[in-house]
């Protein structure tokens, strides 16, 4: 079944047709109007009631589909998830910085949903995992000891705004609970002590010259500032990793990881949820306390942060982290290649193309109820597949074929 799914216009996103989202988006709804000062940074995959994809032609809600037929989640996904798709499977298009946040585990958002319903709107964890699309630049989680070390010494400007009594105690012996109170005491300085630290800072780097500038991360101090003058979230990037995943590359966020998209385009699968705690790098709700409070303070290198797949067989790579309520299969056919059949799976699945196209797509057995048939897709088509549903299609060969498919492996 093919869907129709929703974009969503936060003003980070990238601007006009040149967002993947608005490319994708349009390759399904031609009549789509896309102004080129409209940014378009999200499409939404799955029933999130925020933005819930329909089925194609019929128009029907794929919420309203599923509950019909409840079938096609599978029987392992239909009990431990409610007869819920547990997934909400998006393409982010990002021009400019998301704000620095973590997710709460499932018991600690319970809790936050319980006492400030208003804030934290569900009581579902969210751990998600991004896979890039293009270079795609973030900061995850803190840096190795001697990184922060080194810039706590070399930066005075942040010293001054964490307290020179916190940095030297960092300093002489780097552990996480040294490094919780530097967090905190960053986060939490005043304002105008930030904004006079930043501006003085401001004024320092640009006098360097480019090694030092460089060493220093000038380029993406300078992009930050320019985006979010005065704000503590520039200083993070001395704290927190800050790394490029290279097109295939990913990175899993479990609960209390802290992280912030800086740049790119990427897929992203989480479990269905809105529940962001932030701090930094945006002008929404801060709940800096509930922050600090929750993170994890490891500090490892950027390298082990990124997340590895696994190979199911020549084309397609399995991305399966820790949590029930996700899995994300790559599929890369390189060109030469004619036909191909997806493995067949006991959950439900979204799958998205993003490059190349099949066609002689053959579902077996075919999905329950009225659903018009799908027989080709291309560049943005997206599709659901039923439980045990198998599906198998033909390829032209000349080009390469790349698709994304969220499912559950339980
Ligand atoms: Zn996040």
């Amino acid at each position: 079944m093919e869907l129709t799914c929703a974009v969503q216009n936060y003003a980070w996103g990238v601007k006009g047709i040149k967002s993947s989202v608005a490319q994708f988006a349009k390759a399904t709804q031609p009549d789509l109007e896309v102004g080129d000062d409209q940014p378009f940074a999200e499409l939404w995959m799955g029933t999130h009631p925020s933005g819930p994809s329909v089925l194609k032609g019929s128009g029907v809600n794929l919420d309203k589909y599923i509950s019909e037929h409840p079938e096609v989640l599978g029987s392992p996904v239909t009990e431990k998830f409610q007869n819920q798709l547990p997934f909400l499977f998006k393409v982010l298009s990002v021009n400019q910085a998301l704000s620095i946040q973590a997710h709460p585990n499932k018991a600690h958002a319970e809790e936050l949903h319980q006492s400030r319903p208003d804030v934290y709107k569900d009581p579902n964890h969210k751990p998600e995992m991004a896979i890039a699309l293009t270079p795609f630049q973030a900061l995850c989680g803190f840096r190795p000891q001697e990184e922060i070390a080194k810039h706590l010494t070399e930066i005075h400007e942040l010293q001054n705004v964490i307290g020179t009594d916190f940095c030297d105690a960092f300093i002489k012996d780097s552990n996480e609970e040294n490094l919780k109170k530097c967090f905190n005491a960053m986060m939490t300085a005043s304002k105008d002590a930030i904004a006079s630290a930043l501006s003085d800072y401001l004024q320092r780097l640009s006098s360097l010259d480019s090694t030092k500038g460089n060493e220093l991360l000038r380029d993406l101090f300078l992009t930050l500032h320019e985006k979010y003058p005065g704000d503590v979230g520039c200083f993070s990037i001395y704290l927190l990793n800050y790394f490029t995943l290279q097109p295939g590359e990913a990175m899993f966020l479990g609960p209390n990881v802290i992280h912030a998209y800086l740049y790119g385009d990427c897929v992203e699968c989480m479990a269905c949820s809105d529940n962001v705690v932030r701090a930094g790098l945006t002008p929404k709700y801060q709940d800096v306390e509930t922050l600090i409070n929750m993170l994890e303070y490891e500090m490892l290198p950027a390298e082990l942060r990124k997340f590895k797949g696994s190979a199911i067989d020549k084309y397609t790579v399995s991305y399966d982290p820790p949590v029930p309520d996700f899995a994300v299969d790559v599929i890369e056919i390189p060109p030469g290649t004619t036909e191909y059949s997806l493995r067949t799976v006991d959950s439900a699945s979204i799958i998205i193309i993003v490059e190349g196209q099949a066609k002689d797509l053959t579902i077996s057995p075919s999905p329950p109820g009225e659903v018009a048939p799908v027989t080709e897709v291309h560049r943005g088509s997206v599709l659901f597949l039923g439980a045990e549903q198998s599906l198998s299609f033909k390829l032209d060969g000349n080009s390469r074929f790349l698709a994304f498919r969220a499912l559950c492996i339980l």
